[in-house]
């Protein structure tokens, strides 16, 4: 067996020292690394082409019926009171809440004012909830963003920002690629540059699982145009608390 010119046979042991035996073992092995590493293949959330042909109705339906499977598969008795409205509940979960963000169709359309007061500091949205999902593990990461911007004489609704980052939240996500999909969103309906994305979240998948880390979190940041100068930085950075 070959994987990116590596023999199998040159791999003989996983991280916990165990044998290789299979083509399965070795996938397994690769699929953990990625995913313990939070690696994210690009950009762009991963979307096929046909990924709105099916309406919700129908998703929610599918997603239930094989749902349900999985519940069946662990040898859970679906006939329980306290069960058997698990599939769907889960299925409407995920399409009207957890993942509606996937669909371009729920995005927050923005409401633009002119700058009429002139303000032309750093504006400062902070401590917006991250609520999210990981695209490893699909269990939850909870944390805070912080979003800044300068404007070039457009102004944007308050609540609307808090929107913006919760709809890219509500996706399978990577915290790096939530961080840049917020900053470019932001970029292009401010028209400027001059944009900060910060969050500070705790992955669920490293606190309850895996290494069980319950105190650590993860912060990731995005600084564009003014907010690469080092004083316009340490300004944000006194606004959200995080220095002195
Ligand atoms: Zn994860």
């Amino acid at each position: 067996m070959k994987l990116n010119g590596t023999s199998l046979n040159s791999l003989p042991h996983n991280k916990n020292g165990k044998n290789l035996h299979s083509d399965a073992d070795l996938n397994d092995l690769l699929t953990d690394e990625m995913g313990e590493s939070h690696a994210a293949t690009s950009l762009e959330t991963p979307l096929r082409e046909d990924a709105f042909e099916l309406d919700d109705d129908l998703k929610i339906e599918l997603i239930e019926k094989h749902f349900r499977e999985i519940m069946n598969i662990l040898g859970l008795d679906l006939t329980d009171d306290s069960l058997k409205g698990s599939p769907r509940r889960v299925a409407k979960m995920y399409v009207k809440e957890t993942f509606s963000g996937l669909n371009p169709a729920n995005k927050p359309a923005p409401t633009l004012f002119e700058n009429k007061f002139g303000y032309n500091q750093m504006l400062v949205e902070k401590d917006i909830t991250v609520h999210s999902y990981c695209e490893h593990h699909f269990v939850p990461i909870l944390g805070k963003a912080h979003v800044a911007y300068i404007s070039s004489g457009k102004v944007i609704g308050l609540s609307k920002l808090n929107r913006i980052v919760q709809y890219f939240a509500k996706r399978p996500q990577v915290q790096e690629r939530l961080t840049v999909q917020i900053a470019n969103e932001l970029k292009q309906i401010l028209e400027t540059e001059d944009v900060a994305v910060i969050i500070d979240a705790k992955h669920l998948c490293v606190s309850t699982r895996g290494v069980n880390d319950v105190e650590s979190s993860t912060v990731t940041a995005a600084y564009h145009g003014k907010f690469e100068d080092e004083a316009t930085r340490q300004e944000l950075l006194r606004y959200i608390g995080t220095t002195n």
